[in-house]
């Protein structure tokens, strides 16, 4: 095998008939994967004191932990306390550009990206090609779970330039095998358009499913495209929240994109161990919570140039360990929202997208789209009905100022949310295109 040929661009071919991607990793017997995971820990943990990375350094003495030999492996880790997102804010202000939370030099490093940034600062995060190749070879075993295979094609519409998250797709599908045809995030109806007419000049064998699919089908309808011709196909995204929950896919781009895959047998996503440990804890003691249970999604990732030493997502998360009957041997793991994207009002908690589903019950709003907002109940104001605006759907009775079909609307989106979710809403019917479009994920919760 050349050492500096394209070949290295790429993964080993593998037959397409093959049950998994990387059947060693993804069927290793969980026994000698725990001694990888607690031997990939100790390294990590030699780093911090031998670099030395001062962020994380600093949480291990507040633990007691003076040297690496006193982690045996992860049963010792729920001493050390989390780092959250602010910690990495704080590192940056306080060293900038970088902080001082980096195992490597940044000049090692080939990418950047910048979170996205709706609360504070975006934070920077740093790949090399090794921390690239983990990403990329994660999100192959998904893509093979799916049954895609390298030749196919395959399309997306992230957000591009310093936020990391487009060349990171990007990436990870050229790496596959896949022929990646990147359209521009439909921000606007002109750059929907972009995406539609391609699409119905090369169509894709993989349907785009995307925060951004409504908004195409929505500026198809306007332009007379037949969504079919351009390879779109709705499935919408699944409703979820805290009592539900979905397969863990994704640590966010600056923990570890792709550190799950569902493999089709509900519940949960196969999460990929040897490169991270993925733990459910109770925020208060450190400790994990029992199996099956909510609790904050920590994640310490393993082997990377750029690693995170238990990172608190603020985000839920439910761990699984039951054997999967596809034969994956790894743990599997639910997604159950974002802590701060919680809503609390009436002594209820939800997320958002619980109210979407029980908004897009009501026919007359969600054609083509289902276009709403809802308002933060401020602090002192929980008690009151939840201000929420809804756009009328481009089928339902246009009433020329809102009028005739606005009221009896209302009533059933009050209707569906108070049987989805047992509270009071004030539901403002509006206009098709009064709520502010978006290329990739649309703001629901605004703060008034
Ligand atoms: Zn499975």
């Amino acid at each position: 095998m050349p050492q500096n040929g394209p070949e290295v661009l790429g993964p080993t071919p593998r037959d397409p008939s093959q049950l998994y991607w990387d059947p060693d990793a993804q069927t290793m017997d969980p026994e000698a994967r725990r001694e990888l995971q607690d031997r990939r820990l100790r390294q990590l943990l030699a780093k911090i004191f031998e670099i030395p990375v001062p962020l994380f350094e600093r949480k291990l003495r507040a633990a007691g932990i003076e040297n690496p030999e006193d982690v045996k492996g992860v049963e010792d880790i729920s001493a050390i306390p989390l780092t959250v997102k602010q910690d990495l804010r704080d590192s940056e202000a306080a060293i900038p550009p970088w902080g001082d939370y980096r195992f490597t030099d940044p000049h090692r490093a080939v990418r950047l990206g910048t979170s996205t940034g709706t609360t504070g600062t975006p934070t920077i995060t740093l790949w090399t090609r090794h921390d690239l190749w983990i990403e990329y070879e994660s999100a192959a075993r998904t893509w093979w779970r799916y049954g895609h295979r390298p030749g196919m094609i395959v399309t997306h519409a992230h957000p591009a330039y310093l936020y990391g998250g487009g060349a990171m797709l990007s990436g990870a599908y050229e790496y596959f095998g896949f022929l990646n045809i990147w359209v521009p995030p439909p921000d606007t109806d002109e750059l929907a358009e972009q995406g539609l007419r391609f699409w119905t000049r090369v169509k894709p064998d993989i349907p785009f499913m995307g925060f951004s699919t409504g908004r195409f089908f929505e500026v198809a309808a306007k332009l007379g495209i037949d969504p079919l011709d351009a390879g779109l196909e709705f499935k919408g995204l699944p409703g979820f929240g805290l009592g539900k929950g979905m397969p863990l896919m994704t640590a966010g781009a600056e923990c570890y994109a792709y550190v799950g895959g569902a493999c089709g047998q509900a519940p949960g996503a196969h999460v990929c161990e040897d490169w991270a440990i993925v733990q459910a804890v109770d925020p208060e003691t450190g400790r994990e919570v029992p199996d099956g249970e909510w609790g904050n999604l920590v994640v310490t990732t393993l082997d990377r140039d750029n690693g995170l030493l238990r990172y608190d997502l603020e985000e839920a998360c439910a761990v699984l360990r039951e054997p999967c009957p596809c034969g994956e041997t790894t743990m599997r793991a639910l997604w159950g929202g974002r802590f701060k994207d919680l809503i609390s009002t009436q002594g209820k908690r939800f997320q958002a997208s619980e109210l979407e589903s029980a908004l897009r019950s009501v026919p007359g709003v969600s054609e083509p789209t289902l276009e709403w907002q809802l308002v933060r109940p401020r602090p002192g104001e929980e008690d009151r009905p939840l201000q929420v605006r809804v756009e009328r759907g481009a089928s339902a009775s246009t009433g020329d100022d809102g009028g005739a079909g606005a009221g009896d609307l209302a009533k059933q989106c009050v209707g569906a949310v108070r049987e989805a979710l047992g509270i009071e809403a004030d539901v403002k019917i509006l206009p098709r295109e009064s709520i502010p479009r978006s290329g990739y994920k649309a703001a629901r919760v605004v703060d008034e």
